[in-house]
């Protein structure tokens, strides 16, 4: 496969055919939405190869956008330009990357001990490309087949921005890269991988991250300032982190927030020991922690009569699809409705969602059932979302998944 943007019409940047759109199908793109599905493509005049570019046009040939072809993907093609005169070539992707950077830089996430999202998709008009900076390394993460065509580009803007020790490519979530047909083994792209954890500062706490074993990228960087945020409210409490993984909530509340214990609970070991791990390297000698199932623990702990000041529930993400919310919102009801049980009066729950097909209505509707079946008043205090590296597109809500409600369970 090639990684290089060396093919003629690639670095030109312009286009090689030109996707003709179904009649009525168009407005969505007007609206800057990157995404063609296969079902608005009416034919396709010229004869692309996967990652070409191409031009969007409606079906009485009025352009519309630019973007890169990929026929073995449902997500034909990918736009990044909504102009005719914006060529796609390695000047534009090293100008969106510097963007990206420059703008993660006047958030004040440039410490270079700490850890931040440089290149957040279709958030930064990269679409397919996901890139997170954990101190000096960096992880990149290909979800389009055409923007691993354009991997060589990529690493060389970041190296000059950025200077990183090593740049780790990650494989897409499994599901991802089968409907993209992308095969990208996890592997080192440039400079040195880290030799052990390495560790990152995030409001002045340390957490070790370990970028070739770890979930996702390592560290869930979207919940860094909703950690504080929940730090804010956990002074003297007794906390419960369910789904803690490798302990970001659970440590922000003891340490940032004074919390009186924390009890910090994942199914997976390895998470526990990281969260262990996490506790003892911010001296928070009050954070024990757990390896269990959260629903049944959630239930054990209701059954042997244990209160909490404050619940933390952040699982995975429980609908994949649209087909799959229903079981998705009874998965979010039971584990919300035990938390609330688990709640002395007054106390504070921190539930997330990072199901992006479960809306945020959907989520405060869920949150509606629990108050109405559980008879207790919940109070809506910071309704929340992704921190500001992560960014998303106005043309894209799709890319909005994170939701993070602070409530307080009044009586
Ligand atoms: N709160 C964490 C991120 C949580 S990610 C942070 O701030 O970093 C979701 C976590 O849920 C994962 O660590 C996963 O191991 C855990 N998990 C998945 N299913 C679970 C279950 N049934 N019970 C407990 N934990 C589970």
């Amino acid at each position: 496969m090639p990684e290089s943007s060396s093919l003629p019409s690639e670095t030109a940047g312009l286009p090689v055919a030109t996707v003709v759109l179904k009649p009525k199908r168009a407005r969505p793109f007007f609206g800057r939405h990157p995404w063609v599905l296969d079902t608005a493509v009416l034919r396709v005049d010229g004869a692309p190869a996967d990652g070409d570019v191409v031009d969007l046009a409606t079906h009485d040939g009025t352009f519309v956008a630019r973007g890169l072809w990929n026929a073995s993907s449902k997500l034909r093609v990918r736009l990044y330009a909504f102009d005719a005169a914006t060529r796609l070539d390695d000047a534009l992707w090293k100008a969106r990357i510097a963007g990206a950077v420059s703008l993660r830089q006047s958030l004040g996430l440039a410490d270079p001990s700490g850890a931040a999202r440089l290149v957040n998709s279709e958030g930064d008009d990269l679409s397919g490309l996901i890139v997170d900076r954990y101190g000096g390394w960096l992880s990149v993460q290909v979800t389009g087949l055409a923007m691993s065509h354009r991997l060589e580009t990529v690493c060389d803007a970041l190296e000059s921005l950025v200077a990183p020790t090593g740049i780790l490519l990650r494989g897409a979530e499994r599901g991802l890269s089968k409907l993209e047909g992308l095969h990208l083994p996890d592997r080192l792209v440039r400079g040195n991988a880290p030799t052990g954890p390495i560790f990152v500062t995030e409001h002045g706490l340390k957490f070790g991250v370990d970028l070739t074993e770890g979930q996702k990228t390592g560290f869930y960087l979207d919940q860094r300032d909703n950690r504080q945020a929940a730090a804010r409210y956990a002074r003297g409490r007794r906390v419960l982190d369910m789904f803690c993984y490798s302990g970001g909530f659970g440590v922000a509340c003891a340490v940032s927030g004074g919390a009186r214990s924390v009890l910090a609970v994942d199914s997976s070991a390895k998470a526990t020991a990281l969260a262990k791990a996490n506790a003892d390297l911010n001296g928070a000698a009050n954070v024990t922690v757990e390896t269990a199932d959260a629903f049944e623990k959630l239930a054990a702990l209701k059954a042997a009569g244990d209160r909490f000041g404050m619940v933390i529930l952040d699982p995975p993400k429980f609908a994949r699809s649209r087909a799959s919310l229903d079981d998705a919102m009874r998965a979010y009801h039971r584990i919300n409705r035990l938390a609330i049980d688990l709640l002395e009066p007054g106390g504070i729950l921190v539930t997330n969602s990072c199901s992006g097909a479960v809306s945020r209505e959907d989520f405060l509707v869920m949150l509606a059932g629990v108050a109405q079946r559980s008879g207790r008043t919940i109070q809506l205090l910071e309704c929340r979302g992704a921190a500001a590296d992560h960014p998303v597109s106005a043309g894209c809500l799709e890319g909005e998944y994170l939701k993070c409600i602070i409530a307080r369970v009044a009586s």
